[in-house]
């Protein structure tokens, strides 16, 4: 079971750097590795170029409401969120938990009290995978394994980064071996029918899947239907 102790991923929300940094600095002392965002916008960002295991968003941002970006986080990232919260703010923990929100530690904190609390969500979160682990695990060749709990892929033993879409795309077209798709019915099923985009951001994320899970040695994982679509190959 050696991709459950795959280096963890923590993504820090926090405008004070102070704050943000020694966390950082304590986490990645215990071997987590960690992306600092120093405001919303680019916390969202960041969420939706890797897949964390973990995020720490402190509720009080320059740019934008902590709730909205709990919200977003949870609904377009799907990723277990703790809320660093000042004593003196009037937080609703019910709606937090109800955004998306795991956990709340509230400022000031002993770092050593985050840390211990990181530590044992990302514990927890493994075992409740290895509890599963049989029944969410798809082999899509000898060497390339995704694992739908964890939402994490697997090539010759090592983890590879996906974006939250890439990874959508890659478990849709798995779910449905040998069906062609057509551009426009992927962006209705990955992106969703209110996505305004248009059929190249499919072509985009295809390059991407291809040059991240391709051996160079074997032909594509996923066939272009000339005039068509896309296939994942049996
Ligand atoms: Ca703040």
């Amino acid at each position: 079971m050696d991709y459950i102790n795959t280096t963890k991923k923590v993504l820090i929300i926090e405008d004070e750097a102070a704050i943000a940094d020694l966390l950082a600095y304590a986490l990645h002392r215990e071997g987590i590795s960690v992306d600092i965002a120093y405001n919303g916008a680019s916390g969202l960002n960041t969420s939706k170029q890797f897949i964390f295991d973990l995020i720490l968003l402190d509720l009080m941002l320059p740019d934008m409401r902590g709730f909205d970006i709990c919200k977003e986080l949870s609904n377009e990232a799907q990723v277990p969120i703790i809320i660093l919260t000042a004593k003196s703010d009037i937080v609703d923990k019910v709606v937090g938990f109800e955004l998306g929100a795991f956990d709340y530690i509230t400022k000031p904190f002993d770092v050593r009290e985050v840390i211990a609390r990181v530590k044992a969500f990302l514990r927890r979160a493994d075992q409740e995978v290895e509890n599963k682990v049989y029944t969410s695990f798809i082999k899509v060749t000898p060497n390339l394994s995704v694992y739908i709990n964890e939402r994490k892929v697997m090539k010759n033993g090592a983890a590879i980064d996906l974006t939250p879409k890439e990874y959508d795309l890659l478990v849709f077209l798995l779910e449905n071996r040998g069906t062609v798709f057509t551009r426009e019915k992927l962006l209705d099923a990955v992106w969703g029918y209110d996505y305004i985009g248009d059929s190249r951001t499919v072509d985009i994320h295809i390059v991407r899947l291809r040059k991240k899970l391709n051996d160079s040695a074997s032909p594509s994982i996923i066939d272009t239907i000339f005039g068509v679509g896309y296939k994942m190959v049996k």
